[in-house]
Order: C-alpha cells, then sequence, then structure tokens
C-alpha cells in the first residue's frame, strides 16, 4: 500500500499551468513533468510525457511484480531498463510532434518514481526534483541538469552564484529536445517510514529542504502538499509549482534489509558523494550474499572486479598463509580494475555475510556514460590505491630502518 498526495498550483505570476503530474498507486507509478516552450507549448509537451507514462504503467507496474517476486540485480536492472525505454517513448513523440506542429522547442522536465518490490526506482531528466526524508533528515535524490549545476560541479561557480544566476533556468537535458535522451537512473532499497517528495522547480527555488523537511514530517494526508505550495506561494509563486508525496506502508522489510540499506549508506566509495550520485553509483554494484568457506575470489584465477564487503568477515589468503580478515567497508581486488591479471590472493567468508562488487566493464561504462560522477569514483578509487601503497612504502621503510637503528646506538 502506499500513502500519496499531490497538488499542483499555477503561482502568483504565470497565467498557464505548464506543469502535469501523475499518481498512479496502483502501479506504482509517479511522475511530475514541467513542460517549456511558447504558446502553451510546454503544456502540451509535459501533458505528452504524462500520457507516455501512463500507457506504459501495465508494464512498468508488471516489471515491478517481476522485481517483487525476485530481488536480483537482473530483475532491478529490468526495471531501471523499463524506465529507461519509457523516457525514451516519451522524448520521440514529443520531438515528432514539435516537429510536425512547428512547435520547435517544447521540451519537458521529468522527475519519475516507481515504487515496488520494496524499493523505489528514481529517473529524472532536467531540474524537476525528488526528495528523500529518512531519519529526520532530507536527501535530494536528484542532480539538475541545468547549466548552473554543471557549472558548480566543475567548480567555475558557487552555489551562491547558481542561486542569483539569471541562467539558472537553463536545462541540459529535456525530454523531447532530441530523437533520444539520457535520463538519470538510480534505485534504492526502501526503509519503515520513508517519505519521498516529487517537485517541479516552482516549490524547489523558493523552498529550502529544510523547510520542506519540517512540513513533510508533520504530514497528514493532503495537509502537507497543501503546505508546500503555500510556502512557494508566500514565496512570491514565481512560477508553476507542483507537489507530490509518496509514502510506501507496510513493505514487509526484515532487519537484515534495513542492516544492509544502511551499510550501502555508508560505503566508504561514497564518502563526501551526494546522495544523488551514491544511487547511480549503486546501479553497477552487484551484491553477493555468502556463507562460511565460500570462496569469493581464487588466487591465480583472472579478475575484473572490485570487492567491498557490507557484513561478516572474510579472509585473505595466499599460499596458505593468512594475510588478513576483512570486515564491514573494507575492500579487495581494487588492481584488477586496472590491470586485469591473476588475482594475488584467495578471499573466503569466515562467517555469513554479503558484499559488493563492481565490474572494471560496468565502471568504465559507468564513466562513459556519467563522466562528471564517474570522475568522483575514479578520484575516490585512486585515494584508495595511494593509501595501499603509502601503507606498503611505510612497511618497507620499516622494514628497513629496523635494520639501520643498530647503527643508530
Ligand atoms: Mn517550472
Amino acid at each position: 500500500m502506499i500513502r500519496w498526495a499531490a497538488k499542483t498550483d499555477v503561482g502568483k505570476k504565470r497565467e498557464h499551468n505548464e506543469d502535469n503530474l501523475l499518481s498512479l498507486p496502483d502501479a506504482g507509478v509517479f511522475i511530475v513533468a514541467d513542460g517549456v516552450g511558447g504558446r502553451a507549448a510546454g503544456e502540451v509537451a509535459s501533458a505528452s510525457c504524462v500520457a507516455t507514462f501512463e500507457e506504459r504503467a501495465p508494464e512498468l507496474s508488471a516489471e515491478l511484480g517481476r522485481f517483487a517476486a525476485d530481488r536480483s540485480g537482473e530483475r532491478r536492472n529490468a526495471v531501471l531498463a523499463a524506465l529507461d525505454f519509457t523516457c525514451q517513448l516519451a522524448t520521440r513523440r514529443i520531438f515528432e510532434q514539435a516537429e510536425a506542429e512547428e512547435r520547435k522547442g517544447m521540451t519537458t522536465t521529468l522527475v519519475v518514481v516507481l515504487i515496488g518490490g520494496g524499493a523505489a526506482f528514481v529517473g529524472h531528466v532536467g531540474d524537476s526534483r525528488a526528495y528523500l526524508f529518512r531519519d529526520g533528515e532530507v536527501r535530494q535524490l536528484t542532480e539538475d541538469h541545468s547549466m548552473v549545476n554543471e557549472l558548480v560541479r566543475s567548480g567555475k561557480m558557487t552555489w551562491a552564484e547558481a542561486r542569483a544566476s539569471r541562467h539558472r533556468h537553463v536545462i541540459t537535458r529535456a525530454i523531447g529536445l532530441y530523437p533520444t535522451v539520457q535520463p538519470s537512473l538510480g534505485s534504492f532499497d526502501l526503509l519503515p517510514g520513508d517519505r519521498l517528495l516529487l517537485c517541479s522547480d516552482g516549490l524547489s527555488d523558493v523552498v529550502a529542504p529544510e523547510r520542506m523537511l519540517q512540513i513533510v514530517s508533520a504530514w497528514e494526508p493532503g495537509g502537507a502538499t497543501d503546505q508546500l505550495v503555500q510556502a512557494a506561494l508566500d514565496r512570491g509563486g514565481p512560477d508553476n509549482i507542483t507537489v507530490q508525496l509518496i509514502e510506501p506502508l507496510g513493505s514487509p522489510r526484515t532487519d537484515e534489509a534495513v542492516v544492509r540499506a544502511r551499510t550501502l549508506e555508508h560505503l566508504f566509495l561514497f564518502e563526501d558523494m551526494p546522495y544523488a550520485a551514491r544511487l547511480q553509483v549503486a546501479r553497477i554494484m552487484v551484491e553477493h550474499w555468502f556463507s562460511p568457506g565460500d570462496v569469493l575470489v581464487s588466487e591465480g584465477e583472472m579478475g575484473d572486479s572490485m570487492y567491498v564487503v557490507t557484513e561478516g568477515e572474510v579472509a585473505v589468503t595466499a599460499g596458505g598463509v593468512t594475510l588478513a580478515r576483512l570486515h564491514q567497508n573494507e575492500h579487495f581486488g581494487e588492481l584488477t580494475l586496472t590491470d586485469r591479471l591473476p588475482r594475488s590472493a584467495t578471499v573466503a567468508a569466515v562467517t555469513f555475510g554479503s558484499a559488493v562488487s563492481i565490474s572494471a566493464d560496468a565502471l568504465r561504462d559507468f564513466c562513459m556514460m556519467e563522466p562528471g560522477l564517474g570522475n568522483q569514483l575514479l578520484w575516490k578509487l585512486l585515494q584508495v590505491l595511494g593509501h595501499r601503497l603509502r601503507a606498503a612504502n611505510a612497511r618497507l621503510v620499516g622494514d628497513e630502518t629496523q635494520e639501520l637503528e643498530p647503527l643508530d646506538e
């Protein structure tokens, strides 16, 4: 079951409401679309996008059902692929409509959330946003595809400058701009009490996340959406305002699932990464479950993945000698991402537990698709390898010092 409420308002300055929304709680499909284009073309674009998602809802829902029955990485990716396909369909239709009806430049943003199998799947194009409210905190799940956001990310602009910029509404990706589109996609496991907010920039431009948190935390059905819209109107309501609040209820979650979700949140790879970025990186990670004695990688075998232990204990051995025991958030196999040489050690499970892996191919594809995030991830890995190298050097130097010490005396 899903509790939800939605509201859209023209605001105080615009004549038309070019935003659109779709709420299909039975299918688990929720979207907000903010249309762009003169002479009411924006309304046409956002309505067309909504219509495409409505039409495809049965397929999306069926894919969610298959994921709920078999929560494998493969099924998770199949949901994301169905979501991507629907985005492509929506963009192609609007692009062709714009060409045919001489409404060139008619486009729309999109933020979509699919809920099913105890997980949320988030997709977005442009600057409409999704937020997650969890543990009394607010996290932005999407990173705007906007010019100012990209300038901030590349260090050419500060957040203060971005907020004041005349160009803050210029988006770099849109549904309908070209025949194909590159949506940002990600998924995460839901925890009890999670609430999600989808909104157009008419809200996020003028209402601070902290204020959203206050309102959403005190949510009574319907009341919070009214209050969120009112908060934007109180700040002048310069744009159309659309909000949609979603609270998945009663997804039966085991304690292990909660532990795993929290562990993934605190993975070292994700340090300093915005939450939105973590969702996307999580997409290329494969989960493994192990029992005592299970061999994760074997000495001498060709490897192409690095692993991070998310739960339990594993032992690293080479030539029959135990080199180390690794626990939560410790990792192995990073070097095979770069050299694809045989493994130098065997790693076997000591206890029951789990690990996540990232393969060299997945990492390379990800870096091509999302260069900004790919860079962040590679930088993190470089730091890890650097630490390892320094530690190894220190050990070598340490050994030499021991030999030299008698001379000093
Ligand atoms: Mn807008």
